[in-house]
């Protein structure tokens, strides 16, 4: 990894090789802190997703300085480099069914305060009993499916059973449920995700209704995310948040738009691909190293950041094409690249590169790198 790394600490930014992740730290520190108003004011606990930077620094200053409660992890292998890099409260938004995995999930629970989601009654009883071999106490949310079509059982009815089992269940904790709304993120339009929203809010009131009726009451009803938090978060019926995207924001979600058509609650990016031009033989166009390998394409191709006379417009493997109409690019001109989704273009890089003031003042590994078991 050492090979990989692209600058130093001081490096002044013009020197920073690339391609690398660069953060822009005080946009940074400003998406957090927004967070953290935000959550204070509603009374709210944040759940930071890690599955955004899969960084043990950056889960630290989301508890510090954000004043999250831990974090979410998709996968177990994501969860362990995090507990490994001191991060003790994690909530793993996922199924966990095969064997092995189970084994590592319950072996972790021994080290660390573990969360995991469940939406088979089948699981239940794997879950248990690999939690009892470790002696771990594994807290259990029943995930339900509020629209977004992916995992989790219905709302209502089919929760009961889940959760009676969990409650009944050896080294078990029914917690209460996972209901993130995932299709109503990246909505652009507010009143439409607004309406995905409510009807997910109605469906898990009714499930925590039913539930305490059983004597089963739900200490944590979790979802959200960026697109979203604001209306979960004033649902009165959610009250663990789990935004992840907010801290960087990507080209995408700042096509996603709030009440008054601008960009949610303000957030910046703070996350950029920087890239160098390392061909420009032709007149209307420059090539540079930032292609494929180097970003996910899957919400759209990157941004070139704070320009309108160059543009990002194709990329292959290892080059990026850009639009230069006004033929102003130079060789190794530097440009700062939103990229489309930022969750899958981190998951390619070894380091990120925090900057401010013009040097590099932070390089944190992305500790859960290609974690993907
Ligand atoms: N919670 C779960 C279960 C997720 O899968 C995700 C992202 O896909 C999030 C929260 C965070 O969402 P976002 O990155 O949009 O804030
Ligand atoms: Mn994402």
């Amino acid at each position: 990894m050492s090979l990989n790394r692209p600058a130093a600490i001081g490096t002044p930014i013009e020197e920073v090789d690339t391609p690398c992740l660069m953060v822009d730290l005080d946009a940074f520190e400003r998406n957090v802190d927004t967070m953290r108003r935000f959550m204070e004011a509603n009374g709210l606990r944040h759940r930071a997703h890690a599955k955004t930077h899969k960084s043990a620094d950056i889960a630290a200053i989301q508890v510090a300085r954000g004043g999250a409660c831990g974090v979410c992890c998709q996968k177990v292998s994501e969860a362990e480099a995090l507990v490994e890099g001191g991060v003790y409260d994690v909530l793993v938004s996922n199924q966990v069914v095969a064997p092995q995995k189970i084994e590592r999930l319950a072996a972790l629970a021994a080290r660390a305060r573990v969360m995991v989601c469940v939406d088979d009654l089948s699981n239940v009883a794997d879950l248990s009993a690999a939690a009892v071999r470790h002696g771990a106490d594994l807290g259990c949310l029943v995930e339900i499916d509020v629209g977004a079509g992916r995992c989790g059982v219905a709302p209502g009815e089919p929760v009961l059973a889940i959760a009676e089992a969990i409650a009944a269940a050896p080294n078990l904790r029914f917690a209460g449920l996972q209901a993130y709304q995932g299709k109503a993120q990246h909505v652009y339009d507010h009143a439409e995700r607004k309406a995905m929203i409510q009807a997910a809010v109605d469906a898990v009131a009714d499930t925590v209704a039913r539930l305490k009726d059983r004597g089963l009451p739900c200490e944590i009803v979790a979802g959200a995310g960026t697109g979203t938090f604001e209306m979960e978060g004033t649902s009165g019926v959610y009250n663990e948040l789990q935004c992840g995207s907010y801290i960087f924001m990507d080209a995408d979600y700042q096509r996603v738009k709030d009440a008054q058509g601008q960009v949610i609650s303000d957030f910046e990016n703070s996350l950029f691909i920087y890239t160098s031009v390392m061909s420009k033989t032709k007149a209307d166009k420059a090539i540079c190293d930032a292609g494929l390998k180097a970003q996910s394409v899957d919400s759209g191709l990157p941004v070139i950041f704070g320009r309108t006379d160059v543009e990002y417009v194709k990329c292959s493997d290892e080059h990026g094409v850009i639009a230069d109409p006004g033929n102003v690019l130079r060789l190794n001109d530097k440009l700062r690249l939103v990229p489309g989704h930022c969750d899958p273009t981190v998951n390619v890089y070894d380091w990120y590169v925090g900057v401010r003031g013009g040097r590099v003042e932070a390089l944190w590994p992305v500790t859960a790198r290609g974690m993907c078991l």
